[in-house]
């Protein structure tokens, strides 16, 4: 890097940054030349109905295992595709293969999918969605589209109209990373959402600070006002399991329940899940 220093790059681009734009920029090559219907494939996280002990929904994440960089993190790789616009080609990849993948499961089972800015933003792109849920056959009240906060205020009106088609046509909406970003509740009721999702960094300072808990269940009264489903995302312990019962939280995602699972091993979960959760519960 000093070379570079040397060269005499501008000082406000630290060396960070530079080796992170290299970086996008090599992994969104790479992407351009693979394969990406071969090496992409999907995992599944259930999201739990912790009143009725059952999995009622899995959330679908995407994961590349790369033939020239091995498997790479799909933070890096959702935002470099994101940058260049790959990333709607990718969002349909993943919409067919998971529609497959749905095809095998119990009827009234759901699966979500994230969808990025990019993807909301082009019409074009919100077409095709639709396009491929209709034709898969799959009952599209089964599936759900999670959108985070940033992106759906990037463009707010633009937004409004995505989500509409996707409503439209059957899906639900969620609201990713709940709390993570400039949270404004005035768009709540604006926009034709079903569901929030709390995000993680909530639930990692639940145990140890006690205002946490009250924030956390702030958002679950105002949820059930609003008549919106709420996820507790990234719930790794027990501990904070049983805190989030106390605040009646309903529907957990996290680790504690399981972590992605390759979609081979979905049906095995369900069958043995009775017996997990009466024995957790
Ligand atoms: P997300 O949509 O908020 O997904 C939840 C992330 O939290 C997943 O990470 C999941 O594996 C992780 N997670 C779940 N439970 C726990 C837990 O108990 N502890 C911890 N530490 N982590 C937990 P993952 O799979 O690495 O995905 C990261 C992000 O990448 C996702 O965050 C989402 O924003 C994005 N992403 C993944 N797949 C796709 C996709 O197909 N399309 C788009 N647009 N974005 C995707
Ligand atoms: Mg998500
Ligand atoms: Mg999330
Ligand atoms: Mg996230």
């Amino acid at each position: 890097y000093a070379k570079q220093n040397m060269r005499g790059a501008p000082v406000i681009f630290t060396e960070r940054h530079e080796a992170e734009m290299r970086d996008f920029s090599l992994v969104d090559q790479t992407l351009r030349g693979s394969d990406l219907d071969a090496e992409f494939s999907i995992v599944f996280q259930p999201q739990v109905d912790i009143v009725e002990n059952r999995t009622v929904s899995f959330e679908a994440l995407a994961r590349w295992d790369s033939a020239r960089l091995g498997v790479v993190r799909p933070d890096i790789f959702i935002k470099a595709a994101e940058r260049s616009g790959l990333i709607t080609q990718i969002t349909q990849i993943l919409l067919s293969k998971a529609l497959k993948h749905m095809a095998e499961w119990p009827e009234e089972m759901r699966a979500s999918f994230n969808l990025s800015a990019r993807d909301i933003r082009s019409a074009t792109a919100i077409a095709n969605i639709c396009d491929t849920v209709e034709r898969s056959g799959i009952d599209p009240r089964r599936i759900e589209f999670e959108i985070t906060e940033t992106a759906m205020l990037t463009d707010f009106d633009q937004a409004c109209e995505a989500l509409s088609r996707l409503k439209v046509m059957g899906a639900r909406i969620a609201i990713d990373d709940f709390g993570s970003g400039y949270s404004s509740l005035g768009y709540l009721h604006r926009l034709p959402v079903d569901k929030i999702k709390i995000d993680r960094s909530f639930v990692v300072q639940l145990v140890k600070h006690g205002t946490t808990l009250k924030i956390i269940k702030t958002i679950i009264d105002l949820c059930r006002n609003l008549h919106l489903e709420c996820v507790v995302e990234g719930v790794e312990t027990e501990a904070e399991l049983n805190n989030l019962r106390q605040v009646r939280a309903r529907y957990i995602q996290g680790y504690v329940f399981s972590k992605p699972m390759p979609a081979g091993e979905v049906a095995g979960f369900l069958a043995t899940e009775g017996e997990r959760l009466s024995l957790a519960g």
